[in-house]
């Protein structure tokens, strides 16, 4: 998630740098046409689901885990001791694991990225499907840092990296419990946060991965992206570039797993994410963010600024939304 570094056609999608500077939020899209077909219902619609619960220790012990390899850039050993981890760890659960290996060069600097994979099939077919997504890559600069020599080195990413991705493990392990309705795809993004260092956009991972599925004819039916959601002062706003019915299918769904982690505001500008790549393909996709985090490409962006119950409630949120709430 990051500074735009250009207007996007779609619309303009710009950050909120601060919660002190309002930037002007133009033709943002917050879409509402869907809300009369299936998907835009009212939340719970469905007879209820039991599912087995999201363990919120082991998706801390995930966190954990990937910051204790240090900073995860491209091109760093704890970017390659992470890998092994997540292919490893989501291959346990999905029932196929694709790495999705690719390069990206800029300014005599090539970047070898991997996009990991895990498919979880759904109990009957045909099926629907969802993308779950979060970036796995962590930034390679403390952009934020105000002493320049601090903003050189690389940051730990709890949050921001870390957190997205052990709520995704751990609600793969749920889902290989026990099966959805609708096929889940999920998928760690690498080369998120490599964006305006050495001339490289940011979501190298997440354009690279829309562009593949693409070239296959696949489309997945909606796209839900988490990112920097383990604040331990967890506030989730809607975030007006994302689809406007499936923000409000989830914000349906959050009180009913109470989930008060997801309050009823909006962000006053779209943000760039790994999101948007999904969206420009004409899928509808909802970004899930706390933007309010005053550790945001900060050194002490550590483990001790999250805490399991956050990365609980978004947890929750996604397994009632896939069992429950999408058909
Ligand atoms: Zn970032």
């Amino acid at each position: 998630m990051f500074f735009p570094r250009k207007r996007h056609s779609l619309s303009s999608f710009i950050l909120r740098p601060s919660s002190l500077l309002l930037l002007l939020c133009l033709a943002c899209g917050n879409r509402k046409d869907g809300a009369a077909d299936a998907s835009g219902e009212e939340a719970s619609s469905k007879p209820a689901v039991t599912y087995p619960a999201f363990d919120q220790t082991r998706a801390f012990a995930h966190l954990e885990q990937q910051v204790g390899f240090g900073p995860r850039f491209p091109g760093s050993p704890g970017h390659e001791q992470a890998k092994a981890f997540l292919k490893q760890t989501l291959g346990r659960w999905a029932n196929r694991l694709i790495v999705q290996e690719f390069t990206e060069a800029s300014e005599g600097v090539t970047l070898h990225l991997t996009n990991i994979v895990g498919v979880i099939t759904a109990r009957t077919s045909p099926a629907k499907r969802v993308v779950l997504g979060a970036h796995w890559d962590t930034r390679p600069e403390a952009s934020q840092e105000s002493v320049p020599s601090s903003r050189a080195r690389p940051i730990i990413g709890a949050n921001d990296g870390a957190s997205g991705v052990a709520i995704l493990l751990e609600v793969a392990a749920v889902l290989a419990a026990q099966r959805p309705d609708v096929e889940v795809v999920i998928v760690l993004f690498d080369g998120e946060d490599y964006g305006g260092i050495k001339g490289f956009e940011y979501s190298l991972g997440a354009s690279r991965f829309v562009s593949e599925m693409e070239l296959r004819g696949v489309k997945p039916d909606w796209m839900i992206l988490i990112d920097m959601v383990g604040d331990s002062d967890l506030r989730i706003l809607k975030e007006p570039g994302s689809t406007g019915w499936l923000v409000d299918l989830i914000w349906a769904a959050a009180p009913r797993v109470q989930a008060d982690a997801f309050v009823p505001d909006t962000y006053p500008s779209a943000i760039i994410d790994d999101h948007v790549p999904f969206l420009r393909a004409g899928i509808p996709a909802v970004d899930l963010i706390d933007f309010d985090y005053p550790f945001w490409h900060r050194l002490d962006d550590t483990a001790d600024k999250c805490s399991p119950a956050s990365l609980k409630q978004v947890g929750d949120v996604l397994l009632r939304v896939v069992y429950q709430e999408l058909k």
